[in-house]
């Protein structure tokens, strides 16, 4: 896998986890939203109810204060209030007996009696000696009201105090104003705020214009203000709606910016005096969202940052692998540089694209000693020096890699294959010269290569592994040829060996397949212009509508020794088809078969071709064999043995391709032969070139032939002129494309015997 697409999969990857992410993080905030709302309504009920509780105890107070005032009013009712020290010391009584700071009475128009708590009861008092907010209180219920004063301080006590009056009744005539003060214990605790909400918040005491009555100690805004809405705390929309709610008697829930956080706030009426109540939750608003925010953010912030190690600890594991495999993959392990998989790639996306690419196959000459002598390190060290070298040298858009052991490609640029050759040629003159594999020794390395021109993979610039294929091909034929050390491929050479391959390689089977036939082809007698005779020519019919000519197997044949095998399965053959003929009422001529030298010399020779012939009942002068006179040069008495035993059960022999070798007369006088056939290239030279000699000797042997009572048989002719010349000469036969090219049996028996067989055919 290349980097880019671990790339990709990762960016995929990272892609899904981001998505999971961002799925959680919405989830968390779902989540975080939930529980601040849920918080709010906690918090909003929590500070209602404890507002409703301190609305509750304040309203008891006052109207328990109330009950005491308007008992003890209709106590005075029937006493005498006039007496004045009588009441003094009721008032004072009285005074101790409840939580009263003072109390007081003032009888309509005249002074009053005023009893402070801890003092001595001060009487004949005149109602304006008394505080403003006091003197308020007396007139008003002077005129029949009940009252409950606004909160101020008193100037006795220092104390935030309110009063209360009931005014006092005789025959149902206001007689005088009974007034209490008291300091409220419940705006203490309002005042300190320890406990309201749980110590987190605190209730102040407002009028109806927002104007505070009593301010809790623990307040916020700590600026001295005299309303809620002096400062910005508020926005303006915000202060609008508190106003709105204030006036209209309304319980509202409010918040107000103070030092950059936000708090939140219950307005509620308490019921008197249009006093109000304003519970102010002293907790930053945001701070449990601005909590559980945080934590949200930092487990997201956390799991991302794991997430963001986890991908890039798996990416670096990944490129590591993947390096790791790419290397078994694409690297050599001896030199570190590419291996065959990794240079087929790069030769597969050049070679096509590129009609300058020439591929080398190169070697080293007894890499096998080179191992062996000098040991496996050396030979290591050496191959790495090859590749270092042979790298050294390329040009930039040039490759190599070491395939395996001692053998190495390349691909070199150039259209020039001469030029290449020669280019390739230094690079290896220079690897072998700084090539050392032994200090004390100084063995020289050799290398040779085989390369593959650029004209001939243009040819089939698809062909990779042919490319290859044929580079390994020229590298066997340079390691053949010592001459030279590079070899270029050679198509027509490589054919030929890709046949001798084949051929090697099917011999047997082909035999067995009977893919080996007879051809035929005529002797013409000159004298009468009639068929004489017929060789018999094998041709080799693989079954993929090919044909192989004797000249593409018989010399490898002959080398490998299965020549025997074929031309005894030739005679058998030849006699079979005369066989047939016979069988069919036609009177045959004579078959020649060529016989091997090979064959010629088997011990059990005579014997085979007996049987042969006894096989097929065919009378041994129907056959004539063919020899070579290159037999006569080895060992002319043997060959003549054989020759007159042959000769004895009736065989004919035949000298063929005379003229072509070491032909001399000398032979012929020697051998015991019937038929001599000339060489198609005696004939040649007469007619052709006209060669006054060449007639002379071709004269002379046909002569000498005939006086030895050998006929004689000219090969290759080719035109009327060729038979003109040969009758002249007075040879007996004449065999060439002139009269019939070899053709297969069916052939020459329909041409030379017709349809009706029976009828021998002129040419
Ligand atoms: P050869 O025995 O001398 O056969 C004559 C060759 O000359 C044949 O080639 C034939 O086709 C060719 N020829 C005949 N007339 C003409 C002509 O007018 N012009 C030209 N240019 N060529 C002509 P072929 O069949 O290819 O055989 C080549 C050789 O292979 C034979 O030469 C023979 O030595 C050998 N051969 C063929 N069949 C056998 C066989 O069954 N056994 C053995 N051992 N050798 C065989
Ligand atoms: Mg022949
Ligand atoms: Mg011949």
């Amino acid at each position: 896998m290349e980097e880019n697409q671990i790339q990709a999969r990762l960016r995929h990857v990272a892609g899904i986890i981001l998505i999971a992410v961002l799925l959680l993080l919405a989830v968390g905030i779902g989540v975080a939203a939930f529980l601040v709302n849920s918080m709010v309504e906690v918090t909003n009920s929590q500070m209602r109810a404890e507002t409703e509780e301190y609305k509750s105890r304040l309203n008891k107070q006052i109207s328990s204060d109330f009950q005491i005032l308007t008992t003890m009013s209709s106590f005075l009712e029937f006493s005498d209030v006039e007496q004045a020290d009588n009441f003094a010391r009721i008032l004072d009584e009285s005074s101790l007996r409840n939580d009263f700071v003072t109390m007081a009475y003032f009888p309509v128009d005249n002074t009053g009696i005023v009893a402070i708590l801890g003092d001595p009861v001060r009487t004949s008092v005149q109602v304006t000696d008394m505080q403003p907010e006091v003197q308020d209180v007396v007139y008003r219920t002077w005129n029949g009201e009940t009252v409950l004063s606004y909160l101020f301080e008193s100037e006795l006590t220092r104390e935030k105090i309110f009063v209360y009056g009931i005014p006092v009744e005789k025959n149902g005539q206001v007689v005088g104003s009974l007034i209490a003060s008291d300091q409220l214990e419940i705006f203490s605790d309002i005042l300190s705020g320890d406990t309201v909400l749980g110590g987190n918040g605190h209730i102040h005491m407002i009028n109806t214009e927002g104007r505070f009555l009593i301010r809790s100690q623990n307040a916020i805004v700590q600026e001295d203000i005299e309303t809620i809405f002096e400062g910005p705390y508020f926005s303006d929309e915000e202060a609008e709606r508190v106003q709105a709610a204030l006036a209209a008697q309304e319980t509202i829930y409010t918040s107000f910016r103070y030092k950059g956080h936000s708090y939140q706030a219950l307005l509620q009426p308490v019921g008197i005096n249009n006093w109000y109540m304003l519970c102010v939750n002293s907790m930053q608003e945001s701070s449990g969202i601005y909590r559980i925010v945080m934590v949200i953010a930092v487990t997201f912030a956390g799991a991302l940052l794991l997430m963001v190690i986890l991908l890039t600890y798996g990416y670096r594991l990944t490129r590591h692998s993947n390096q790791e495999l790419h290397a078994m993959a694409f690297q050599d392990p001896l030199t570190g540089g590419d291996n065959l998989r990794s240079f087929m790639l790069r030769l597969t996306e050049t070679m096509p694209q590129s009609g300058d690419v020439n591929v080398v196959a190169l070697n080293v000459h007894q890499f096998k000693f080179i191992n062996e002598i000098f040991g496996r390190e050396r030979a290591d060290r050496l191959l790495c020096h090859i590749h270092q070298q042979l790298s050294g040298h390329l040009l930039p858009e040039e490759f190599c890699c070491r395939d395996n052991a001692d053998r190495f490609f390349a691909v070199l640029r150039g259209t020039d294959a001469g030029q290449v050759a020669e280019r390739l040629n230094q690079i290896v003159e220079e690897i072998c010269r700084t090539a050392l594999v032994n200090h004390s020794s100084d063995y020289r390395v050799m290398m040779y290569c085989g390369m593959l021109s650029a004209a001939e993979c243009a040819a089939a610039p698809q062909d990779i592994n042919g490319a290859m294929t044929r580079a390994l091909f020229a590298l066997e034929r340079a390691k053949n040829a010592n001459l030279s050390t590079v070899w270029i491929y050679d198509a027509e050479l490589h054919k030929k060996e890709e046949i001798d391959n084949y051929v090697q390689s099917h011999m047997h089977q082909a035999l067995q397949d009977r893919e080996f036939c007879m051809y035929l082809q005529p002797k013409i007698d000159l004298r009468t212009g009639r068929l004489g005779g017929a060789e018999a020519l094998v041709r080799w019919l693989p079954g993929n509508g090919r044909m192989l000519y004797p000249d593409q197997f018989i010399p490898l044949f002959e080398a490998n020794g299965f020549s025997v095998s074929l031309d005894l399965y030739m005679v058998d053959c030849a006699c079979r088809q005369l066989r047939a003929w016979m069988d069919q009422g036609i009177e045959p001529v004579p078959l020649s078969v060529n016989q091997s030298k090979l064959l010629f010399f088997e011990a059990d020779y005579i014997p085979k071709l007996q049987q042969i012939i006894q096989q097929y009942n065919i009378p041994a002068h129907w056959i004539t064999l063919e020899i070579l006179e290159g037999l006569a040069l080895e060992n002319a008495e043997e060959l003549n043995a054989r020759i007159e035993q042959l000769r004895k059960i009736g065989f004919h022999i035949s000298m063929d391709d005379f003229g072509s070798g070491y032909s001399s007369l000398n032979t012929l006088s020697r051998l015991h032969i019937d038929e001599l056939k000339l060489d198609r290239g005696f004939l040649m030279e007469v007619v052709n070139q006209g060669n006054i000699r060449s007639r002379i000797i071709m004269e002379q042997v046909v002569q000498m032939a005939k006086r030895l009572g050998i006929c004689v048989v000219v090969e290759g002719v080719e035109t009327q002129e060729n038979e003109e010349l040969i009758r002249t000469l007075g040879c007996d036969f004449g065999q060439g494309y002139y009269y019939s090219k070899p053709i297969d049996t069916d052939a020459f028996t329909a041409r030379f015997w017709g349809a009706d067989q029976g009828k021998q055919a002129e040419k």
